[in-house]
């Protein structure tokens, strides 16, 4: 993979927009082999440096929250054929770092969003196994780069709803999206009120039969929360916004979309949209030399003089402060 013609036939087929291309890329983000790693930077550069022709492009990035059972799965499949059939080219991505425990990628359930699957207008990402925040961030980040770069004009980045990996897809996308199920009696429960407050569109789903009436007061409620909370300067009146949808039958799929495309027009005419990917930039940056010095200190010489420090500490001839200080001091 470190070879030079590989690496550039490898980015042409991601430019290309070849899924096959694009799962390998994907692949060469995830791995942890320092080979790996430098080939995938160069892979990166090459789309996403100056003077690629891919390095322009930009999808709209759909975060989409919502706990196990609420109908992620279900949305993304309907909504995904929704937009395939406009002839839009959607690629997904899961945030999932509770795969580890469980073993395998929610995503990689061959049952899920089989059809989407099928779609050649459409490429599924599993959440790789390797599953720690910090790495998953990374992944996941370089994965919407190459999404991009293969012109997908939407890229779903779904999370399981945990709270720490709402963050990171907050960070990462353009418009955030909390699916939300029908609730009986106390309403608002559950939802952590700092994930209510990264989404722009809260979306009630399985408003279909006998649960059309609790979705229709759960939305209710839900739209009251929103007006309760700041509203943000960048967004148009009206948002963040809460409608019911049903990923079943498909009802107010395309109203949602609708409000998506107005939301992101609004914002890229406001200018919004640009300091928002450019904040977000920044964040990376600053969170990926703050990776790699944590990485740092457990090699080498960092590595030896923590130990040596922290022996001191133990046997009581120095403070854990004054190591620290002395440790700090010396990696300045
Ligand atoms: P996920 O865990 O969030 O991915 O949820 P799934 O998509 O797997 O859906 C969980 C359950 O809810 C499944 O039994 C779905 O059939 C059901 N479900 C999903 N969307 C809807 C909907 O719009 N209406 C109804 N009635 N059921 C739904």
């Amino acid at each position: 993979m470190a070879d030079r013609t590989e690496g550039a036939d490898l980015a042409a087929g991601v430019a290309a927009g070849d899924r096959r291309a694009l799962a390998r890329a994907i692949t060469l983000v995830e791995s942890g082999r320092a080979d790996h790693r430098q080939a995938a930077l160069a892979l990166l550069g090459r789309l996403r440096g100056p003077g690629s022709d891919a390095a322009g492009r930009q999808a709209l990035r759909i975060g989409l929250s919502g706990t196990p059972g609420v109908g992620k799965s279900t949305f993304i499949e309907s909504f995904g054929l929704m937009l395939t059939a406009q002839g839009l080219r959607v690629a997904v991505l899961a945030v999932d770092p509770s795969s580890a425990r469980s073993g395998g990628s929610i995503l990689g359930d061959k049952t899920r969003m089989e059809q989407l699957s099928r779609d050649p207008r459409a490429f599924i990402r599993p959440s790789p196994s390797q599953a720690q925040m910090g790495g998953v961030a990374r992944r996941t980040r370089e994965a919407v780069a190459l999404c991009e770069a293969a012109g997908f004009d939407v890229v779903l980045i779904e999370t399981v709803g945990v709270g720490q990996s709402e963050t990171v897809v907050a960070e990462l996308c353009d418009l955030f999206i909390l699916l939300l199920a029908p609730a009986g009696g106390d309403e608002l429960q559950g939802v952590k009120r700092g994930i209510m407050e990264m989404a722009d569109i809260i979306l009630v789903n399985k408003a279909d039969g006998g649960l059309e009436p609790a979705a229709r007061r759960t939305m209710a409620d839900y739209a009251g929360a929103l007006q309760l909370l700041r509203r943000r300067p960048q967004d148009p009146q009206g948002f963040p916004k809460a409608l019911c949808v049903s990923a079943t039958t498909g009802a107010g799929l395309g109203a949602a979309w609708a409000e998506m495309q107005s939301l992101a027009a609004w914002r890229r005419e406001t200018g919004h949209w640009d300091s928002r990917r450019a904040g977000q930039a920044r964040h990376w940056f600053e969170e990926e030399v703050r990776q790699g010095l944590l990485a740092a200190l457990h090699h080498g010489s960092a590595r030896d003089r923590l130990d040596a420090l922290g022996a001191m500490v133990v046997a009581g001839s120095l403070t854990p402060e004054a190591a620290a200080a002395e440790m700090l001091a010396s990696l300045a």
